[in-house]
């Protein structure tokens, strides 16, 4: 026999959305169950103990200084941050050939240069145009929704092959798809929901700016705890039942009846979950286009961050390769060494098609040509291919093809009769960032809260 529970609400998902209105509604004394599919809280967020109990990141990481809503969640429960490592010189490979610069900008030809610059100022005005609360409202929505993100960087007026490659590669890992697939109105969303293409792409003063002590899933972990039995790991939902003024979600072995739940699962997840009443159709449209697309993350783990010695800053970028982007992310107190390298789109998926044996060599390899041989021999490496995480796969965030976001877009957070969603999916300001799963928790919290 299941087991049975009466709640306010119940919560459907124990990432940074579900956990934040979880705990939004209990301490407005509302009762609350919070059911998670995995065995741990923090979805997309990955905290995990290297060997010598260091935390490091398989997931989201970095927060921008605009990311106030996660930023009130730390100080709330007294988890700091720190600034991501930048001191020394960056690393930019071009055709074997590397180059060393420090500030923002890479030694490439004076042309690419200044036609990147000019492609991000184009990008960012007309991101101005687009309201972050209803990007569909655009004077010129319809238009931007009907090209691809591809078609616009074609005509984008990058010169250079380097200059075209570093910018799509950047691009490419904001959607990791093919980005043919990707609206540019849902670039242009993003690009407005963090203040500019630069915030995005940039450490200092960007999205990458800062880490978090312990972790990033340190504070969904005090979340969690601070809410105790309320939540119910290994918990998958298979169904969910609207009748009358109960909604009955149902995971097999633990049933819950409330008055209302907050879905946050990943938009394409939804669809695995069985509704009665079934979801509209036009909900449905939007579900299975919103996919998100494969990156990998892998963490190599040195005894101690000896890049930094050699006065390099861990930062690097080979568009292409089986190390596109690399960042320092190493914990606060510099030990161990930790290099976060990334590839995203295809590349990501060509990488995982490789022999495991063979991945790691590549990835080694690219390693030790930017940063000496010391880098081919790290203590740990860690792997985690996104995509094929059951209860994710994609990432960072599912994007959206051409013609969705104008027709159905106001649907991300359009309750369905008792059912609220969340997720950083349906989030406006920092939309795919961890600071808009927080606040997209916070605003299905205040619905509920409104009704009752
Ligand atoms: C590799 C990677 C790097 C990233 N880097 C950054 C970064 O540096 N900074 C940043 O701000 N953001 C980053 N992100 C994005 C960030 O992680 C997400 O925006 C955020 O964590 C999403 O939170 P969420 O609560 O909306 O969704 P999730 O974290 O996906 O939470 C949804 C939860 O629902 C659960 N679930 C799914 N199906 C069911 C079901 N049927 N029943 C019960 N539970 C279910 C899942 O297990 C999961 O725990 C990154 C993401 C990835 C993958």
């Amino acid at each position: 026999m299941p087991e049975r529970f009466d709640a306010d609400v119940c919560v459907v998902g124990a990432g940074y959305a579900g956990l934040t209105a979880a705990r939004r509604l209990s301490q407005e004394a509302k009762t609350v169950v919070v059911l998670e599919a995995r065995d741990r809280v923090g979805g997309r967020i990955w905290t995990q103990p290297l060997s010598d109990g260091s935390p490091v990141d398989r997931g989201g990481a970095w927060l921008a200084p605009k990311h106030e809503a996660i930023f009130a969640l730390a100080r709330e429960f007294d988890v700091s941050t720190y600034k991501t490592w930048v001191k020394g010189s960056h690393l930019l490979i071009d055709k074997g050939r590397t180059r060393r610069y420090t500030g923002l900008i890479p030694k490439i030809s004076p042309l690419a240069v200044v036609t990147i610059a000019l492609a991000q100022l184009k990008l960012d005005r007309m991101a101005k145009h687009v309201p972050v609360e209803a990007p569909w409202t655009a004077r010129r929505a319809e238009e931007w929704d009907r090209r691809s993100i591809g078609w616009w960087l074609e005509r984008s007026g990058i010169r250079t092959e380097i200059g075209r490659d570093l910018f799509e590669m950047a691009v490419r890992g904001l959607f990791t798809g093919d980005l043919n697939d990707v609206s540019l109105l849902h670039l242009l969303f993003l690009v407005r929901a963090h203040g500019s293409i630069g915030t995005l792409f940039s450490i200092e003063d960007g999205s990458q700016e800062n880490m978090v002590e312990g972790g990033a899933g340190s504070i969904a972990q005090r979340i969690a705890d601070s809410l105790g039995d309320a939540v119910r790991l290994s918990a998958a939902v298979r169904s969910i039942t609207q009748r009358g003024d109960r909604v009955i979600v149902d995971t097999g072995d633990l049933v819950v009846s409330a008055r209302h739940a907050v879905v946050t699962v990943p938009p394409a997840l939804a669809l695995e979950i069985a509704f009665d009443p079934v979801l509209p159709d036009d909900r449905m449209t939007l579900y299975r286009n919103a996919v998100a697309g494969p990156e990998t993350k892998t963490l190599v783990v040195y005894d101690e961050p000896f890049w930094r010695a050699d006065g390099f800053s861990g930062q690097s970028a080979e568009p292409g390769s089986a190390a596109e982007v690399t960042l320092d992310a190493s914990p606060a107190s510099g030990s161990p060494g930790v290099i976060a390298s990334f590839t995203f789109g295809s590349v990501a998926k060509h990488l995982d098609a490789l022999d495991q044996a063979v991945r790691r060599r590549s990835v080694l390899d690219a390693l030790a040509a930017r940063f000496g041989p010391r880098a081919a021999l790290p203590a740990e490496f860690i792997e985690t291919a996104w995509w094929t995480e059951e209860w994710t796969r994609g990432c960072s965030m599912a994007h959206l093809p051409p013609g969705i976001l104008t027709r159905y877009g106001p649907l991300l957070h359009e309750p369905f009769r008792l059912v609220h969603w969340a997720g950083t999916e349906t989030s406006t300001t920092s939309h795919g960032a961890i600071d808009g799963a927080v606040r997209s928790g916070e605003r299905a919290a205040a619905e509920i809260l409104q009704l009752a």
